[in-house]
């Protein structure tokens, strides 16, 4: 008997023994599931203040440790959140959305990324960038990007009388701005509107007589407000052109023509955009201008005329590098 009831005394002990044993390692898992869970981004975003969809976003978003470390590290801002929902963020210009950010708290998500994006932070000229002329018909000429003195195209065609006034070859365009042209004429054309082309290849030296001559009478600030500087005029591309009626040739007064008009809603087609838009001064640098028209190719008018956004937007995000 005495056997019997050590025996169970023993089995008892050591029942309570594996209790106490599994009840120590349920414990212990789970407190180092919670100190694991603790180490994650996770964790550490909600305990920063984002709440739990930010957080998703955030981790949907950064796969780079050093951008949410760069997170911790700040103070908790949900603005972050919209900059990295808008359409055209990118990640390369992560700080410097930031920091832009910080000191421009008038601005939305949206302008804060276009801004940076299209250089708007710098003054005009200011920072200057070389234009990549190896892009075609998609290189960026403007009061950023700039062509060397150097840069001539090498398929100038001399535009006919039929569609310019002056001498044959006092106006010239590249072949494949001038054939997107015809085509444009031609669609005009049929619609009772006669297209004359105004000005279109100018040289850099024309461009810096132009300006000089702006700068010497006037002051430079004068100049910049009327003319492009030598290197930043569009005209050295070869791809754009200034476009009026054959019955309207005033700047001033072309816009309300319905030359303008058509010319702005249908110019797209064949591959050629309104590049200087009434709403867009402040984003190209550059008063509204209904006769200057750049060509792009079909595929990049159309998306940027079915966008709304200038070509400076849409090189940033699709072209540039
Ligand atoms: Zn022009």
């Amino acid at each position: 008997m005495k056997t019997r009831k050590r025996l169970k005394k023993q089995v008892y002990v050591v029942l309570i023994v594996i209790i106490i044993l599994l009840i120590g390692i349920v414990f212990g898992v789970n407190k180092y599931k919670e100190y694991k869970y603790k180490q994650t981004y996770e964790y550490k975003l909600l305990d920063h203040g984002y709440s739990e969809n930010e957080v998703n976003k955030l981790l949907n978003k950064f796969n780079d440790e050093e951008y949410l470390n760069y997170l911790l590290n700040e103070e908790k801002n949900s603005t972050i959140i919209d900059l990295i929902e808008c359409k055209y963020y990118l990640d390369k210009n992560f700080y410097n959305y930031i920091n832009y950010m910080k000191e421009n708290t008038d601005l939305n998500a949206e302008e804060i990324v276009r801004n940076i994006n299209i250089h708007l932070d710098n003054d005009f000229y200011e920072n200057t960038i070389t234009t990549d002329t190896s892009l075609d018909t998609s290189m960026l000429v403007n009061k950023y990007y700039l062509l060397n003195s150097e840069y001539v195209p090498d398929d100038l065609v001399n535009v006919s009388q039929t569609y310019s006034w002056g001498e044959i070859g006092s106006q010239q365009v590249r072949e494949v701005a001038y054939n997107a042209f015809l085509d444009m004429w031609n669609a005009a054309n049929e619609e009772g509107y006669y297209l004359m082309i105004n000005s279109s290849y100018r040289s850099y030296a024309d461009q810096e007589s132009v300006y000089e001559s702006f700068k010497r009478t006037s002051g430079e600030r004068y100049a910049d407000s009327v003319a492009a500087r030598p290197g930043s005029s569009e005209h050295q591309t070869g791809l754009a052109i200034d476009i009026f009626s054959k019955t309207n040739t005033n700047k001033n007064t072309f816009a309300d023509t319905e030359e303008a008009k058509w010319l702005a809603q249908n110019s797209y087609k064949f591959g050629f955009i309104l590049r200087y838009p009434e709403d867009k001064v402040d984003i190209t640098g550059y008063s509204y201008e209904s006769w200057h028209f750049r060509y792009v190719g079909i595929d990049i008018a159309t998306y940027i005329y079915e966008n709304d956004i200038t070509f400076e937007e849409y090189y940033a995000y699709y072209i540039e590098k």
